[in-house]
Protein backbone atom coordinates (compact mmCIF):
# COMPACT_ATOMS: atom_id res chain seq x y z
CA UNK A 1 0.00 0.00 0.00
CA UNK A 2 1.24 4.11 -1.14
CA UNK A 3 0.41 6.65 1.41
CA UNK A 4 -0.23 10.05 0.00
CA UNK A 5 0.60 12.14 3.11
CA UNK A 6 -0.89 15.98 2.96
CA UNK A 7 -0.57 18.23 5.69
CA UNK A 8 -1.16 22.25 6.30
CA UNK A 9 -2.62 22.98 2.63
CA UNK A 10 -4.05 26.23 4.56
CA UNK A 11 -6.23 26.68 1.68
CA UNK A 12 -3.98 27.04 -1.66
CA UNK A 13 -5.67 25.67 -4.38
CA UNK A 14 -3.14 25.97 -6.96
CA UNK A 15 -0.42 24.18 -4.42
CA UNK A 16 -3.12 20.99 -3.53
CA UNK A 17 -3.90 20.53 -6.93
CA UNK A 18 -0.43 20.65 -8.56
CA UNK A 19 0.47 18.08 -5.55
CA UNK A 20 -2.63 15.81 -6.89
CA UNK A 21 -1.53 15.94 -10.40
CA UNK A 22 2.05 15.22 -9.91
CA UNK A 23 1.08 12.46 -7.49
CA UNK A 24 -1.54 10.73 -8.99
CA UNK A 25 -0.93 7.10 -10.23
CA UNK A 26 1.67 7.14 -7.31
CA UNK A 27 -1.00 6.55 -4.34
CA UNK A 28 -3.46 3.75 -3.17
CA UNK A 29 -4.81 6.23 -0.63
CA UNK A 30 -4.26 9.36 0.85
CA UNK A 31 -4.01 11.20 4.55
CA UNK A 32 -4.16 14.61 5.22
CA UNK A 33 -2.93 15.74 8.86
CA UNK A 34 -4.78 18.80 9.16
CA UNK A 35 -5.45 22.66 8.35
CA UNK A 36 -7.49 22.45 5.16
CA UNK A 37 -7.94 26.42 6.00
CA UNK A 38 -6.50 29.29 7.41
CA UNK A 39 -4.47 31.83 5.40
CA UNK A 40 -5.15 31.44 1.74
CA UNK A 41 -7.53 32.54 -0.51
CA UNK A 42 -9.82 29.66 -1.56
CA UNK A 43 -10.71 27.51 2.40
CA UNK A 44 -13.98 26.07 0.10
CA UNK A 45 -12.23 24.89 -2.45
CA UNK A 46 -9.54 23.53 -0.94
CA UNK A 47 -12.20 21.60 1.53
CA UNK A 48 -14.08 20.46 -1.06
CA UNK A 49 -11.28 19.15 -3.10
CA UNK A 50 -9.64 17.39 0.09
CA UNK A 51 -12.64 16.04 1.13
CA UNK A 52 -13.12 14.49 -2.20
CA UNK A 53 -9.32 13.42 -2.69
CA UNK A 54 -8.55 11.89 1.06
CA UNK A 55 -9.40 9.02 2.53
CA UNK A 56 -8.92 10.16 6.55
CA UNK A 57 -8.24 13.47 7.63
CA UNK A 58 -7.37 14.82 11.11
CA UNK A 59 -8.03 18.83 12.49
CA UNK A 60 -5.04 21.35 12.91
CA UNK A 61 -5.56 24.50 14.99
CA UNK A 62 -6.73 26.31 11.96
CA UNK A 63 -9.38 23.88 10.96
CA UNK A 64 -10.24 24.23 14.87
CA UNK A 65 -10.46 28.46 14.80
CA UNK A 66 -12.09 28.72 11.43
CA UNK A 67 -14.70 26.83 11.90
CA UNK A 68 -15.43 28.02 15.65
CA UNK A 69 -13.92 24.86 17.55
CA UNK A 70 -11.84 27.36 19.02
CA UNK A 71 -11.84 31.28 18.94
CA UNK A 72 -8.10 31.69 17.86
CA UNK A 73 -7.50 33.82 20.54
CA UNK A 74 -3.88 32.28 21.38
CA UNK A 75 -3.47 33.14 17.51
CA UNK A 76 -0.96 36.04 16.24
CA UNK A 77 -2.79 39.08 14.87
CA UNK A 78 -2.06 38.36 11.17
CA UNK A 79 -3.30 34.37 11.53
CA UNK A 80 -6.99 36.04 13.93
CA UNK A 81 -7.19 38.54 10.63
CA UNK A 82 -6.79 35.66 7.95
CA UNK A 83 -9.14 33.12 10.63
CA UNK A 84 -11.71 36.47 10.48
CA UNK A 85 -11.77 36.28 6.52
CA UNK A 86 -12.17 32.53 6.47
CA UNK A 87 -14.65 32.42 8.90
CA UNK A 88 -16.41 34.49 6.68
CA UNK A 89 -16.15 33.11 3.14
CA UNK A 90 -16.67 29.40 4.65
CA UNK A 91 -20.45 27.76 3.69
CA UNK A 92 -22.65 26.23 6.12
CA UNK A 93 -21.56 22.76 4.88
CA UNK A 94 -17.75 23.42 4.74
CA UNK A 95 -17.78 25.00 8.34
CA UNK A 96 -19.88 21.90 9.79
CA UNK A 97 -17.22 19.43 7.73
CA UNK A 98 -14.29 21.27 9.34
CA UNK A 99 -15.99 20.87 13.13
CA UNK A 100 -16.50 17.55 12.57
CA UNK A 101 -12.89 16.44 11.86
CA UNK A 102 -11.37 14.21 14.28
CA UNK A 103 -8.70 14.96 17.16
CA UNK A 104 -5.15 13.08 16.63
CA UNK A 105 -3.97 10.87 17.05
CA UNK A 106 -5.78 8.44 15.29
CA UNK A 107 -4.79 5.18 14.66
CA UNK A 108 -4.68 3.61 10.91
CA UNK A 109 -3.34 0.24 9.86
CA UNK A 110 0.65 0.29 11.25
CA UNK A 111 1.06 4.16 11.10
CA UNK A 112 -0.35 7.22 13.33
CA UNK A 113 -1.82 10.89 12.23
CA UNK A 114 -1.09 13.23 14.48
CA UNK A 115 -1.22 17.53 13.69
CA UNK A 116 0.95 18.72 16.05
CA UNK A 117 2.23 15.61 18.24
CA UNK A 118 0.41 13.05 19.19
CA UNK A 119 1.12 13.78 22.72
CA UNK A 120 -1.29 17.18 22.21
CA UNK A 121 -2.37 18.02 18.45
CA UNK A 122 -1.29 21.89 19.11
CA UNK A 123 1.98 21.10 20.32
CA UNK A 124 5.27 21.94 17.36
CA UNK A 125 8.08 19.43 17.36
CA UNK A 126 10.38 21.34 16.04
CA UNK A 127 13.62 20.16 16.83
CA UNK A 128 15.44 17.22 18.52
CA UNK A 129 14.56 18.75 22.72
CA UNK A 130 10.53 18.36 21.47
CA UNK A 131 11.38 14.83 19.09
CA UNK A 132 13.34 12.87 21.48
CA UNK A 133 10.91 12.22 24.27
CA UNK A 134 7.97 11.68 21.90
CA UNK A 135 9.94 9.13 20.27
CA UNK A 136 10.79 7.78 23.41
CA UNK A 137 7.23 7.14 24.70
CA UNK A 138 5.62 5.95 20.67
CA UNK A 139 5.27 2.20 20.45
CA UNK A 140 4.16 2.42 16.31
CA UNK A 141 6.90 2.32 14.36
CA UNK A 142 5.59 5.00 12.38
CA UNK A 143 3.67 8.58 13.66
CA UNK A 144 3.30 11.55 10.69
CA UNK A 145 2.79 14.76 11.95
CA UNK A 146 2.28 18.50 10.53
CA UNK A 147 2.28 21.51 12.20
CA UNK A 148 5.52 23.13 12.09
CA UNK A 149 5.40 23.42 7.66
CA UNK A 150 9.02 21.96 7.82
CA UNK A 151 9.28 18.54 5.90
CA UNK A 152 11.89 16.05 6.86
CA UNK A 153 11.64 14.55 10.43
CA UNK A 154 13.04 12.63 13.39
CA UNK A 155 14.38 8.66 13.84
CA UNK A 156 14.90 7.14 17.38
CA UNK A 157 17.46 3.83 16.19
CA UNK A 158 18.32 0.91 18.03
CA UNK A 159 20.35 1.49 21.36
CA UNK A 160 18.60 5.09 21.67
CA UNK A 161 20.89 6.41 18.62
CA UNK A 162 18.39 9.95 17.11
CA UNK A 163 18.30 11.24 14.06
CA UNK A 164 16.82 14.26 12.41
CA UNK A 165 15.69 13.49 8.87
CA UNK A 166 17.27 16.48 6.50
CA UNK A 167 16.08 17.05 2.77
CA UNK A 168 18.58 18.45 0.26
CA UNK A 169 17.95 20.83 -1.60
CA UNK A 170 16.32 19.20 -5.18
CA UNK A 171 15.16 19.76 -8.28
CA UNK A 172 11.09 19.78 -8.67
CA UNK A 173 9.91 15.95 -8.27
CA UNK A 174 11.49 13.13 -5.91
CA UNK A 175 13.74 14.89 -3.45
CA UNK A 176 14.42 12.15 -0.84
CA UNK A 177 13.86 8.40 0.15
CA UNK A 178 14.44 7.41 3.38
CA UNK A 179 14.14 4.08 4.00
CA UNK A 180 12.59 2.35 7.34
CA UNK A 181 14.81 0.31 9.26
CA UNK A 182 13.86 -2.69 11.78
CA UNK A 183 13.45 -1.62 15.11
CA UNK A 184 13.36 1.96 14.78
CA UNK A 185 10.48 4.87 15.39
CA UNK A 186 10.18 7.42 13.01
CA UNK A 187 8.38 10.62 13.42
CA UNK A 188 7.61 11.56 9.47
CA UNK A 189 6.75 15.40 8.38
CA UNK A 190 5.17 15.35 4.87
CA UNK A 191 6.20 19.53 4.67
CA UNK A 192 3.59 21.77 4.11
CA UNK A 193 1.61 21.40 0.74
CA UNK A 194 0.27 25.01 1.24
CA UNK A 195 2.52 27.24 3.15
CA UNK A 196 5.76 25.69 3.73
CA UNK A 197 8.60 27.60 6.21
CA UNK A 198 11.31 25.52 5.54
CA UNK A 199 12.71 28.22 3.48
CA UNK A 200 11.70 26.13 0.17
CA UNK A 201 8.47 27.66 -1.28
CA UNK A 202 7.41 24.90 -2.95
CA UNK A 203 4.42 22.67 -2.12
CA UNK A 204 5.57 19.42 -0.62
CA UNK A 205 4.25 16.01 0.30
CA UNK A 206 5.21 12.55 0.82
CA UNK A 207 4.33 8.94 0.18
CA UNK A 208 4.60 6.28 2.89
CA UNK A 209 5.35 2.80 0.64
CA UNK A 210 4.52 0.12 3.14
CA UNK A 211 5.90 -2.49 0.93
CA UNK A 212 9.16 -1.21 -0.09
CA UNK A 213 9.11 0.30 3.83
CA UNK A 214 10.40 3.71 2.65
CA UNK A 215 8.87 7.52 2.76
CA UNK A 216 9.23 9.12 -0.54
CA UNK A 217 9.72 13.18 -0.05
CA UNK A 218 8.35 14.95 -2.77
CA UNK A 219 8.71 19.15 -3.73
CA UNK A 220 6.89 20.66 -6.17
CA UNK A 221 6.80 24.39 -7.94
CA UNK A 222 3.25 25.88 -8.69
CA UNK A 223 1.37 28.99 -9.82
CA UNK A 224 2.52 30.90 -6.99
CA UNK A 225 1.83 34.53 -8.72
CA UNK A 226 -1.83 33.07 -9.34
CA UNK A 227 -2.41 32.60 -5.76
CA UNK A 228 -0.82 35.86 -4.40
CA UNK A 229 -3.02 37.72 -6.77
CA UNK A 230 -6.35 36.32 -5.34
CA UNK A 231 -4.95 36.64 -1.97
CA UNK A 232 -4.33 40.55 -2.85
CA UNK A 233 -8.02 40.49 -4.57
CA UNK A 234 -9.42 39.16 -0.98
CA UNK A 235 -7.25 41.98 0.88
CA UNK A 236 -5.77 39.24 3.03
CA UNK A 237 -2.51 40.71 4.71
CA UNK A 238 0.59 41.49 2.83
CA UNK A 239 3.11 39.75 5.26
CA UNK A 240 1.12 36.73 4.64
CA UNK A 241 1.21 36.99 0.93
CA UNK A 242 5.11 37.75 0.97
CA UNK A 243 5.99 34.71 3.11
CA UNK A 244 4.72 32.04 0.43
CA UNK A 245 7.34 33.22 -1.82
CA UNK A 246 9.35 33.39 0.85
CA UNK A 247 8.55 30.01 1.98
CA UNK A 248 8.76 31.53 5.88
ZN1 LIG B 1 -0.53 24.75 9.66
Amino acid sequence: MRILILSDIHANLEALETCMEFAKDKYDRAVCLGDLVGYGPDPNAVVERARAATNVLIRGNHDKACSGVTDGSDFNLLARLATAWTRQQLTAENTSFLRSLPQGPLLQEGFQLAHGSPEDEDEYIFGPGEAHPVLHKVTLQITLFGHTHRQGGFAMHRYGRFQTIRIPPSEDGLVHTLALKEGARYLINPGSTGQPRDGDWRAAFAILDQDHRQVEYYRIGYNLAFTQTKMMQAGLPQPLIRRLELGR
